[in-house]
């Protein structure tokens, strides 16, 4: 079986005082599920000090995004994957829908993003979803196995054995208007299927998350789902209660 897996997107929120609340909350009250992972993603600026904070907990860290480039060098505002390793993050997202969508980032770009990541030692969450004109005009499908095939055709089925998928439907993120649990179990299904098309037991044992508007009420629903395997929380993240909520629910 799948462990479930549940992450909090800070984005581009937090202040010092703020964080150090919010994770003494959540690293007090992380004990209580021992049988998922959390994974919290601060701004970059942050990741150290919640390290610090987070120090003796089982709470993980990941970053936003990551530089394309191997290595480090002269790329001035990049973020150099083995730093955020050096920090203390295991996972980095990729691909998320405000980096396509607000800082170009093209499939072949997020492939890139997706292969640097693994080389510094860091687990991609690899993000995936449709705009609302593309699930009403049933381009759905076709843009996920397009979003994806970039990444497998450049990085291979093998990498997928310490990578995260998770589909957020952008329609979805931060609108309140949650996929049902039946449209998200579609779309991770036809992902699911579309990993197994290259190795099924890669594909049965990739995880993928589920994310937009995932909330305390709703998140019992849609990780009840079979192929869907936890949830990348945006708003609700910055709430320790609810965030809290969320993963009783996984
Ligand atoms: P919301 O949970 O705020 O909709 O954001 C989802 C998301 O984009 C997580 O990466």
């Amino acid at each position: 079986a799948r462990r479930k897996l549940v992450a909090g997107n800070w984005k581009m929120n937090g202040a010092r005082d703020a964080n150090a609340a919010l994770v003494h909350d959540i690293t007090f009250d992380s004990k209580r599920f021992p049988g998922i992972d959390i994974v919290i993603c601060p701004p970059a600026v942050y990741i150290e000090s919640v390290a610090a904070a987070l120090s003796g907990s089982s709470v993980q860290l990941g970053g936003q995004t990551l530089c394309e480039q191997e290595k480090p060098g002269a790329f001035t505002g990049e973020i150099h994957g083995g730093m955020l390793k050096d920090v203390g993050c295991s996972h980095v997202i990729v691909g998320h829908s405000e980096r396509r969508a607000l800082y170009g980032e093209s499939d072949a770009l997020v492939a890139q993003k997706f292969i640097t990541a693994q080389t510094c030692g860091l687990q991609p969450i690899l993000c995936l979803g449709e705009t609302l004109a593309e699930r009403e005009s049933n381009q759905t499908e076709t843009v996920l196995a397009r979003q994806l095939a970039a990444v497998l055709d450049a990085a291979g089925i093998q990498a997928f054995k310490s990578a995260i998928v998770a589909y957020e439907p952008v329609w979805a993120i931060g609108t309140g208007r949650t996929a049902s649990g039946e449209q998200a179990q579609a779309a991770h299904a036809f992902i699911r299927g579309q990993l197994a098309r290259a190795n099924a037991k890669i594909a049965n044992s990739t995880r993928i998350l589920y994310g937009g508007s995932v909330k305390a009420d709703n998140a019992e629903s849609l990780f009840a789902n079979a192929d869907v395997d936890g949830g990348l929380i945006g708003g609700a993240s910055l709430k320790a209660a609810e965030f809290l909520a969320i993963c009783a629910a996984a």
